[in-house]
Order: structure tokens, then sequence, then C-alpha cells
């Protein structure tokens, strides 16, 4: 293997006491992702290097374009750190390209080497003037810029720059939950959990028999996609049938749906505590419905000391749908299938709704004891990104 992924970790490098364990973290994570692949990987504090073998690098590069916590990456040509082998490989490599303009930039971090920086740039420069015609030097536009990493045993070589996803690697932070309900924000806003290093779970309302399984099996392909981010997600399905019935049947209609909103928080909570979770994370968006402005949220919040993470509050609709097309759940999200919340939806929900309203609403079912019913009873499913396992217990 004379070829290597050079990795920059970019947002990482800010965090001094923690770099160890944010490097360890994404070492796993890019292990993990590449497992099926014949590559070795390695990383110092400047770099991850990963090894590979030719033929796979399309893929390697669509698997890592999804791997949070690298800023940007090289397709590098390793030589051994001396001068005249990195000359050849210098002619070789720019070779390959069309150029009229050109500069060498060389870092040197073994200083220990014979040459410094700007020496080596000069030789280097020297050489491919030398061999190639019709070309010349533009040290600040150029068309080519041939990057030289001179480090103690092996130096690194390289002609292009991908962008990374930046962010930082999951697991870095502990167990989100997400509300994944079938549609265009929520898978948005776990994508967005996950770009912070969080390590997901999601949950989904169901209300069989007034939703169908083809919706269940959107949900399940949504989180196929988000599995692509990270490792497994565990999708938890509540049974939400009981709890939305008995709120149609007693408490007024205008109040339906803020009342829907608080018993699936009471829900979240106790999930969170089983699972060990620190935070609810959901696809709300300020004032996008009646349930989502800012009085509505604050009442169904009240149910809750848990953090709830509304990565897309502020955003508006068509910047959510440009990242659910770039994250490739948008044609998944928008296929026409109800979810519990659009089949009860009443014709004119409180946008203002009032605390004591709420609490004396729901005052008029013993939901208590369907919550913990409905927690006991949940079925949970092993989604990874090639897998979808059978229901396991609840773990
Ligand atoms: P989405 O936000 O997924 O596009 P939506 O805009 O219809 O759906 P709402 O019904 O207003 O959203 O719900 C707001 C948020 O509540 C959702 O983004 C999601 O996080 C959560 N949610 C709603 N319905 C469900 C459900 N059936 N299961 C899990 N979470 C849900
Ligand atoms: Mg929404």
């Amino acid at each position: 293997m004379d070829k290597v992924i050079l990795i920059k970790y970019g947002e990482l490098t800010t965090k001094k006491g923690n770099r160890n364990f944010f490097m360890q973290t994404l070492y796993q994570n890019i292990s993990h992702k590449l497992k099926k692949f014949k590559v070795k990987i390695h990383y110092d504090r400047a770099r991850m290097y990963i090894e590979f073998l030719d033929c796979d690098l399309e893929k390697i590069q669509s698997i890592i374009d999804k791997i949070f916590g690298i800023h940007m990456y090289h397709i590098a040509t390793i030589v051994h750190t001396n001068i005249e082998e990195i000359k050849q490989k210098a002619l070789e490599i720019v070779q390959d390209f069309a150029f009229s303009t050109f500069k060498v930039e060389t870092m040197r971090s073994d200083k220990t080497f014979e040459l410094n920086s700007l020496e080596c740039s000069r030789i280097l420069g020297g050489v491919i003037l030398k061999n190639l015609d019709g070309i010349s030097v533009d040290v600040h536009h150029p068309d080519l810029t041939l990057h030289v990493e001179i480090r103690e045993k092996y130096s690194y070589l390289y002609v292009q720059s991908y962008q990374g996803s930046g962010g930082y690697p999951v697991g870095t932070q502990p167990l989100g939950l997400l509300m994944l309900s079938g549609g265009i924000d929520s898978p948005v806003s776990g994508y967005l959990a996950m770009k912070r290093g969080i390590l997901l779970d999601a949950v989904y309302f169901e209300a069989i028999p007034h939703t169908s399984m083809d919706a269940r099996n959107k949900v399940i392909d949504l989180v196929k996609k988000l599995s692509c981010y990270t490792y497994s997600i565990r999708l938890h399905i509540v049974n939400f049938t009981p709890i939305q019935e008995a709120i149609y049947q007693h408490c007024k209609t205008d109040y339906c749906i803020t009342i829907m909103r608080r018993m699936m928080y009471r829900i979240m909570e106790k999930l969170a505590i089983n699972y060990r979770a620190f935070a609810i994370i959901n696809g709300e968006s300020i004032g996008q419905v009646a349930s989502q402005t800012l009085p509505s949220m604050s009442v169904v919040n009240q149910v809750t000391s848990m953090p709830v993470i509304r990565p897309v509050a502020c955003l508006d609709k068509l910047e959510i749908i440009d990242l659910a097309k770039k994250i490739d759940t948008y044609d998944i999200s928008i296929l026409p299938f109800e979810d519990c919340c659009t089949v009860f939806v009443p014709k004119h929900p409180v946008i203002h709704p009032k605390l004591s309203v709420a609490i004396q609403e729901e005052e008029k079912f013993s939901y208590q004891e369907m919550i913990d019913d409905a927690v006991l009873h949940v079925k949970t499913i092993c989604i990874s990104d090639d897998e979808v396992s059978e229901f396991s217990k609840l773990l």
C-alpha cells in the first residue's frame, strides 16, 4: 500500500484536555466503519492515517465522508523520508494533472531532515520545472499545489483536498433519545445531534390501527439512513394507541395535540432514564405548527426536567429540506403514510395553551398507568446501515 488517506481533525484540536479521547473515539469509529476493508489505521496528534488498497478508494471515501470529526482529508502518496525518493514521486504525481502554473508547499515536522521547508519546496519545484514543458511557478494563484509533509520515517505527498463532514466523533457525548416521526424534520435533527458527537437511540410513537405498518417501515428506513453516521441505532417503538384514543375521547379537541405531546414527553423521560440517556432530541421548529409556538413548547416542556434539544428549532423549512436532501432522508420522509400526529390532528389546535387547562384536561383520564404500560411494552429493533435485527427485549 503506497497510498494513504491523511486526515486532519479540525475542531478536535480546540479540545486540549480531551484530545486523546477524541482521537481514540474517531479511530474506533473509522475502524468500525471500515472493518470490511483491508486497511491499516494509525494516528498521532496531528493526523490520522488510513492505508488502503487502491481498488477500495471510492467505497472508502463514501464511508469516511459520513464520519464526524474529520475536518479535511487528502489522498496522499507515501514515500521514505529521503530527498531522492521524494523528488521522483513529486514528479510522478504532478504528471497526472493538467496545469500551467504550480507551487510546492512543504511542511517539515521532522526537524532533523537535511533540508528546511523552503529549501525542499525550491528543490522539488526545480525538478518539476526541469522535466515538464510549458509550466511556471506562481506562488499566489497556482493551478496546482503539491503539498509535501516531511515526517520522521515517511513523507506524504498530495495535490487534492477533500472536505470532511466536520463536527465531533460520535460517542464523544453520551446517549440522547431522538423522537423520530416519519417527517422531514426529525431525521435532520438526529443527524445534527450526531454531528455534535451524541450517540443516538430513536423512539417512534405509533398508533396502529390508525397508522400503518408502512409508516413504521418508513421510520425503519430513516433509521437505516441515519445509522450511516454512527454505529447501529436502536429504534424503540411505543404503542401509543390507548393513550391517543383516551385523549380524543376525554379532552377538549383544541387541547388534544398539547396533551398528546405532554404524554410523549413523559414517556420519553421514562425511556431516557431506563436507557441512561442524557437528553431528548426532537424536530420541533419554532412557529412551524400550533404545537411549536413558544407558549405551546413551554406548556409541553413542563412535564420533564430532562434537557430537550431541538437542533432545527431556528431553521427555516427550506433549510431543513436542504439538509434532508443532503443526508438522503428527504425522499423517504415525503412518502405519504400517516403518522399518529397527522391522523388525529384537530382543525383548530390551540396556539397559546394554558398550563392550568392542560392539567385539568389530563385529569379526565388515568394516564399514569397507561404511560407505565406503554414504557413496559416498548419494542426495540437494532438497525445498522446493512442490518435490521429482530425485536429485542428492553435492555
Ligand atoms: P417532522 O418534524 O418529523 O417532520 P412534523 O413536522 O409533522 O414531523 P410534529 O408532528 O409537529 O412534526 O412533531 C414535532 C416533533 O415531535 C417531530 O419532529 C418529532 O421529533 C416528534 N414527533 C412527532 N410525532 C412523532 C412520532 N409519531 N414519533 C416520534 N416522534 C414524533
Ligand atoms: Mg416538524
